[in-house]
């Protein structure tokens, strides 16, 4: 028996047999000579895995044919072409043949010579193809290597995911009815693939470094997602403590909640509590979880995990669904759309561009501000789902004034021919900015008086402010929310917002931390918005306090000697919190 110590990502503990992910990195190419004799039986050795490949492609196509409709599986279509087309198998016989070349080399060789083809030509549809035959390579590749073969796809068990990292788009092709949690060697607290097992309710450990060599296939772990530990090999006392705690958290969960709505204080005081979802997320289960409305629709996930990008159609239809499920979680329901929020770690195949520093790159506004056919469909699309329900919209990554003025210019635009067309929306849609780059922060007055609403995105608030990549565990210690710097930039942003009349929320994953989040309401935040399996630990917390203890917590913050570490200060928050819920360690177990 070892445990592991990580990062703990998402809340909860469960035990189970690990499912070693190995992903979509680089496949090794086996090269070898091919003896004479055995060229029949490397031929069939290729042939059998073309056949498998093919069977793959038709049953994904099936699977993609269900869930979305044509345009996505065309592309798939033309790979299982691509297996059938005579030149291909007989470039390969002639190679394995003649050269005595290895299967894999041979299917290397003749992808490497149409990828090179297909570069030179001067039609960008055809150079795009090139990607075309990296996928179909991939898929012959682990057909004959058995490299990836436990890999999502054949995760038939509950099992922990066990994995170097993970990319979103991996993350959400896992069939979530069997993950029962994620542990990978690299990640953090606010990495994509964290948001992502908090928002599918799936506890997870990151920053394990080096878990991947540790475990076997099929090991039993015990993964504590709240203390971020990973124990494999279990022995029997230790299974029993795990037993024991299981019994424990229930009978907590269970304890009667006083009926009251989510975030309303002990004295009725209320702070708002929203939920963060994407696409796919039913929103119909965070009614029971609690959810007021919903406060940040992370909308890039349409685009992430297919080939081409969504249509102005299938976006419309997507967000009337999520407007249509969101309305019917309180009254005073609302749901903010977040505008195209890629770059960073989410890259998206065929938009990405490759750049040398992505988190300082043309991502988000930036890159809506610089395709503004891909803006204005959104827009639309969003405007349309606007007269469904009680929708807002919002940048994210404002970093200046200029962006929003731009930005407005489109938003007219769009509703002009809108109007044209005579298409329905809310013509007072509220519109936002993210405050998440240190420079809107600072500048929050002036960007303040542009728009309806700030959302303060403090995963990368945090990030940019102390330059700590927020998916990079060596430098995790200095991803701090209790830096005086990040408390001075929240305290601007707040105070920002209130001086002009305009509602102010966090939608960053510390809007969820016991300690930070209920800091941030007392500073005066009017909403927090958080992944929702976090809200009825949170509205427990709140139910406990009145505003006048928020009032307190505040000021004992402004208080602080700002030369002081974020570690005593995030002590001294947690020593007021316990002074006020002593039981607090029970709560979140
Ligand atoms: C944030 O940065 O806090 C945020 C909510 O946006 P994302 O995590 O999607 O970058
Ligand atoms: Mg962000």
């Amino acid at each position: 028996m070892t445990t592991l110590a990580g990062i703990a990502t998402a809340r909860g503990l469960v035990a189970g047999p690990v499912f070693l992910y190995r992903g979509d990195g680089e496949i090794p190419v086996p090269e070898y000579v091919v003896e004479s004799g055995r060229e029949e039986d490397e031929l069939r050795r290729f042939e059998r895995a073309v056949a498998e490949t093919k069977r793959d492609l038709e049953s994904l196509i099936s699977v993609l044919r269900e869930r979305t409709g044509r345009a996505d599986v065309r592309v798939f279509e033309c790979h299982l072409m691509f297996l059938e087309d005579p030149t291909f198998s007989s470039d390969v016989r002639r190679r394995v043949v003649t050269d005595h070349v290895n299967a894999e080399a041979a299917v290397k060789a003749f992808t490497d010579k149409m990828r090179a083809q297909f570069t030179r030509m001067n039609d960008p549809y055809f150079r795009e193809r090139v990607r075309d035959f990296d996928d179909v390579e991939r898929r012959l590749l682990m057909a004959l290597t058995g490299f990836a073969q436990d890999t999502h796809m054949e995760l038939k068990v509950p099992s922990i995911i066990i994995a170097d990292d993970l990319t979103p788009s991996e993350t959400v092709r896992l069939p979530r009815e069997n993950v029962l949690g994620f542990a990978t060697n690299g990640g953090s607290a606010t990495s994509h693939v964290a948001l992502l097992a908090r928002a599918m309710a799936i506890p997870a450990v990151t920053g394990l470094v080096d878990i991947t060599s540790r475990v076997k296939p099929g090991m039993t772990v015990i993964l504590d997602g709240s203390n971020g530990a990973v124990t494999i090999n279990p022995d029997k006392p230790t299974m029993a403590l795990y037993e024991a705690m299981q019994r424990h958290r229930r009978e907590v969960e269970a304890a009667a909640s006083d009926g009251a709505p989510a975030g309303t204080l002990r004295d009725g005081g209320e702070v708002k509590i929203f939920a963060n979802i994407h696409p796919g997320v039913p929103v119909s289960g965070l009614r029971e979880l609690g959810a007021r409305g919903v406060g940040l629709y992370r909308s890039e996930y349409l685009w992430l995990n297919r080939e081409c990008e969504p249509t102005e159609e299938e976006q419309f239809q997507a967000y009337r669904e999520a407007v249509e499920q969101a309305m019917k979680l309180s009254p005073d329901a609302s749901i903010t759309i977040r505008a195209l929020d890629i770059g960073g770690d989410k890259t998206v195949k065929g938009i990405s561009a490759r750049e040398n520093n992505p988190f300082l790159g043309n991502r988000s506004v930036r890159y809506l501000l610089s395709n503004l056919d891909v803006f204005k469909k959104q827009l639309r699309a969003i405007l349309r789902a606007s007269a469904y329900g009680k929708v807002y919209t919002m940048y994210p990554m404002v970093s200046c004034v200029e962006e929003l003025n731009e930005a407005a210019v489109v938003l007219a635009e769009v509703k002009r021919s809108l109007d044209e067309e005579g298409v329905a929306y809310d013509r007072h849609m509220p519109v936002g900015a993210m405050i998440e780059i240190p420079s809107a922060a600072i500048n929050a007055d002036a960007i303040a008086k542009r728009v309806d609403f700030f959302s303060i995105g403090t995963n990368d608030l945090i990030q940019y402010t102390m330059a700590a990549d927020r998916s990079n565990e060596a430098v995790a210690h200095l991803y701090q929310p209790t830096n005086p710097a990040v408390l001075y930039l929240m305290r601007r942003a707040i105070d920002a917002a209130h001086r002009h009349g305009i509602p102010v929320s966090v939608c960053g994953e510390s809007a969820a931390d016991p300690i930070v989040g209920v800091l941030w309401a007392a500073m005066g935040i009017d909403m927090l918005s958080m992944s929702g399996t976090y809200i009825p630990v949170m509205a427990k917390l709140f139910r406990r306090l009145s505003r006048s203890d928020l009032d307190e917590y505040a000021a004992l913050v402004d208080g602080l000697d700002t030369s002081i570490p974020a570690q005593e200060i995030f002590d001294s928050c947690r020593k007021w919190m316990l002074g006020k819920i002593p039981d607090l360690d029970d709560l979140l177990m």
